[in-house]
This record gives C-alpha cells, sequence and structure tokens, in this order.
C-alpha cells in the first residue's frame, strides 16, 4: 500500500520535473508583403505535422536521427493574437486546381507542440520524450519600417517623408497629396474632415508608391497594411511643412499630436509586447522579384533590408535596446522562392544575400546575436527539368505560369553572385517567373531546404 504510494509520489515529482524540462520558443516570421510568410509558415506546420521523415527532412537532424515523435497545433496561449489559418492555407493548396492562400494582412499566430525523444542531459534522463512549444509569430515586414519613427518629433519625420515623396521615381504617384498639401493651411482652426481627406490621400500616394515604384521603406506601414487599425482616427495623419514662428499652426499642433499617439500607441506596443518577446526570427526576402524590378528598386529593397538588419543589432546605440530589451539571439535571413530558378542557381542566390545582409551581419554576430542565409523554397512549385541543346545541359524549370493555363519548361537567368552597379546589370534584366501552385493529388507539398532552416532555428533546442 505505502510502496504503491511512494510510486505515485515518484511519478508526479516525474511528471513535475519533465514539464519543467520541456521548453518554449517564440519563433517569428517577417518580410514585406508578398515575400512569402503565408506560404512559409504554412509549409513549415505541414511539413513538421504531416511529412517529418528522414527522406524528406534529411537535414533536420532530430527527424534524421528518429527522435521527432509528432508536430501538431495545439490552442494557443495569446488569445488577442488571431489564430494563422493553417487549415484554410493548406486547402487552398489542394485544391484543384491549386491556389496560392490569401496574404499576410496583420499579426497572426499559431502553436504547435513537437514531442520528440531527448538524446542528452537532464531531458533524456528523466523521460524518454519531451515536448517543444514553438509559438509561430507572423508579422508585416512593413510594421518593423516604423520603428525608426521612434528616433524622430514631428518636424523631422515631416522634412524626411517630403523629401522622399520628391524623388524621381516617386513623386508622380504623390501628385493629388502634393496639390492637396499645397493648399492646406497648417495656421486654421482643426477641420476634422480636411485633416481626414489628406491623410487619404497621403495614404493613397504611399499604397501607389509600393504598388508603382515598389518601394520598401514607407511610413507609417500601418497605412499601407493597417490590420486591426482600419480606418481608425490614429492613422489621421500626414506630414506638413512646418508653419512660421508666431503663427498659431492649430491643425500643425493637431497633426503633431496624431503622430505622437501613433508613435505612443502603435509602434512603441508591437515593439514591447511583441517584438520583444521573439526569440528566434526569419526574414523573408523575395530577392528574384527585385532583381526582375531592375536597378533602382533592387537597391531599394537592400537598403530595406539592411535597414531592417539595424533594428537587430540592439547591442550598441540602438534604439531598440534603450526602449526595450529584445531577445533575439538567432536571425535567419532567407531568399525564398529559389525554386522559380534551376538548383544549379540556388548557390548564386544565397551568395547574392550574404552579399547584402554581410556587413550588418558581422556587427550583429559581435553582439550575440547568429545570423545565417540560405536560399529556399517553403512550396515547390516547379520541377527541375534538364535540357540538352547544342550539346549543353541546360538547368530549366517546369510548371504553371501563374495566370495563365498553358504548362511551361523555362531556362531562368543566373542571378548575379553580389550586388551590381547600374553600369554592370545586363541589358535584357533578369526575367523570372511566377508560378501557379503545383497539383499535389496526395496532399503533400514539397518543399527545398526546410529541413535546414528548421535545423538553424530549431536544432539546439531539440538534443
Ligand atoms: P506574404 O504576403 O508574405 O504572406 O506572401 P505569400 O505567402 O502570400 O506569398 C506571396 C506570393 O509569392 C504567393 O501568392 C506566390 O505567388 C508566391 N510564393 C510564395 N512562396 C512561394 C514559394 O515557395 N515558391 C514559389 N514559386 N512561389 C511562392
Amino acid at each position: 500500500m505505502s510502496y504503491s504510494r511512494l510510486d505515485k509520489l515518484k511519478d508526479r515529482a516525474k511528471k513535475t520535473l519533465k514539464r519543467t524540462l520541456d521548453s518554449h520558443i517564440t519563433l517569428a516570421v517577417t518580410g514585406l508583403s508578398g515575400s512569402g510568410k503565408t506560404a512559409f509558415i504554412t509549409a513549415l506546420v505541414h511539413q513538421l505535422s504531416e511529412q517529418a521523415s528522414e527522406q524528406n527532412m534529411p537535414f533536420f537532424r532530430v527527424v534524421r536521427e528518429g527522435r521527432h515523435i509528432a508536430t501538431q497545433p495545439v490552442p494557443q496561449k495569446a488569445l488577442n493574437i488571431p489564430t494563422f489559418a493553417y487549415r484554410q492555407a493548406m486547402a487552398a493548396l489542394n485544391q484543384q486546381p491549386p491556389a496560392w492562400p490569401e496574404s499576410t494582412q496583420r499579426i497572426n499566430t499559431l502553436r504547435l507542440a513537437m514531442r520528440y525523444r531527448p538524446k542528452q542531459g537532464l531531458r533524456a534522463q528523466f523521460g524518454d520524450s519531451a515536448t517543444l512549444t514553438i509559438d509561430l509569430i507572423d508579422y508585416p515586414g512593413e510594421w518593423l519600417m516604423d520603428l525608426p519613427m521612434l528616433n524622430m518629433d514631428y518636424p523631422t519625420w515631416c522634412e524626411r517623408q517630403l523629401t522622399m515623396l520628391n524623388k524621381a521615381a516617386r513623386s508622380e504617384h504623390a501628385q493629388d497629396f502634393m496639390t492637396a498639401l499645397h493648399e492646406f493651411d497648417a495656421n486654421a482652426e482643426v477641420d476634422e474632415v480636411r485633416l481626414k481627406e489628406l491623410s487619404e490621400l497621403y495614404k493613397k500616394a504611399l499604397v501607389n508608391i509600393k504598388a508603382h515604384a515598389h518601394a520598401a521603406n514607407l511610413q507609417p506601414g500601418r497605412m499601407l497594411i493597417p490590420g486591426e487599425l482600419e480606418g481608425a482616427p490614429l492613422l489621421s495623419f500626414f506630414p506638413c511643412h512646418a508653419p512660421k514662428q508666431g503663427e498659431q499652426h492649430t491643425q500643425y499642433q493637431q497633426l503633431e499630436a496624431r503622430f505622437e499617439a501613433y508613435k505612443a500607441q502603435v509602434v512603441k506596443p508591437f515593439y514591447k509586447d511583441y517584438f520583444c518577446h521573439f526569440d528566434r526570427q526569419v526574414v523573408l526576402v523575395d530577392l528574384l522579384r527585385a532583381l526582375k524590378l531592375g536597378p533602382d528598386i533592387f537597391d531599394e529593397q537592400a537598403e530595406a533590408i539592411t535597414e531592417l538588419l539595424s533594428f537587430f543589432d540592439y547591442g550598441k546605440s540602438n534604439v531598440l535596446r534603450r526602449l526595450f530589451s529584445p531577445n533575439i539571439d538567432k536571425l535567419l535571413f532567407i531568399a525564398n522562392k529559389a525554386d522559380q530558378v534551376g538548383a544549379n542557381y540556388h548557390q548564386d542566390l544565397a551568395l547574392l544575400l550574404h552579399d547584402i545582409v554581410k556587413e550588418k551581419a558581422n556587427s550583429l554576430t559581435f553582439s550575440g546575436v547568429e545570423v545565417d542565409t540560405m536560399a529556399m523554397a517553403a512550396v515547390c512549385a516547379t520541377q527541375g527539368k534538364q535540357v540538352v541543346e547544342k550539346g549543353q545541359s541546360l538547368h530549366c524549370v517546369y510548371g504553371k505560369p501563374l495566370h495563365e493555363s498553358q504548362w511551361l519548361t523555362y531556362l531562368p537567368p543566373q542571378p548575379p553572385r553580389h550586388r551590381l552597379t547600374a553600369q554592370q546589370w545586363p541589358q535584357q534584366g533578369f526575367d523570372y517567373i511566377d508560378f501557379a501552385p503545383w497539383p499535389h493529388s496526395d496532399g503533400r507539398l514539397r518543399h527545398m531546404r526546410m529541413d535546414h532552416a528548421l535545423e538553424f532555428l530549431l536544432g539546439d533546442k531539440l538534443t
């Protein structure tokens, strides 16, 4: 009798200890809109929960060593964040004909529980299985671009934004706003209707600049992807010229107050409530699209990536460091959609991404953040095809171009291995093709190097 009580006690102690040995990680995924966040998270969940075999994920050690037991989505803890729509995303990819799932328009989360067999240390001694809880967070990269606003007052911000709007490739998309601004009286009594009208025009200018000039660094980010702030008065502000000294500038003061409110009520809470709780961060970059769009836009996107990197460099006198204390210890930059080029060019893509981030990455590594870059495809939409022409073997891709009905065998151009100057840019440019998802009759998605990414992001938590 007493023996079985002792057994029970032991059992309970073991369970408690085991619970404390279970671990948790918050893995955030970001990138500018269209970079592939939704497809990436969908593929990650699918590969782990439905296809975690040694053949499919040979570079993810826990799987290769046969220690992965099972992974599945479980109810999330953060009840204030919408749930990532995994089932809908899979349904879109599995429908006939398959479609890409809807893109990220807000912050989303999904919690995964991964059961595995630990191989060393306390975990291995106290049980034959342990659980790693993974909170995936998907958020628009456009929101990160707001961070520098915290370092600026309203007059400085206005000066920068107006200079940005006047730049060559952008001014034509901001004309309606600039004309209205010309007639705007910053000294007049507050006129809500007028302020709203101009805010709408400013928002339209940003949306057009993003769509046509593909600019990446636009503020405020919530005007582009408002999330839950759609239509909120907090977004009713815009840059305007500072009035002369001694003038009343009532409208100006109102705009300044709204700018400060946006910083305090939107930008800061995002960092404090979310960003600071991320352990690891994935940044997806659509390098092929940037190459396709030409040298100016490529440079613009490259600048945006380096700026983004500096937000993670909180080891120095970074604004983040002073305001918050973030936790991120691993940062993975991914040149995504690598299935749009043959496997022989993946190394070129990875090198190009490395060339863009290397300087800032060195400084981050010095601050204790592990940074890596790689090329991968979350959801393969093509198949590699070798075509022999005039005795030469060509690495083509075969797939169905997006919005077209004919299937195509295509020889994509080789991506450069480093940033090109405008003079070095090839005359014919870089013509890459967007493909529709591959039809999978068995409901199994294919990936390229998702296992490498997972090993970097989670491997050390699964020993
Ligand atoms: P988000 O806006 O960052 O959430 O981006 P999405 O995940 O919605 O992806 C945007 C588009 O990129 C999709 O509609 C696809 O056309 C394409 N895409 C995303 N991931 C892949 C991939 O792994 N391979 C290919 N070929 N295309 C992809």
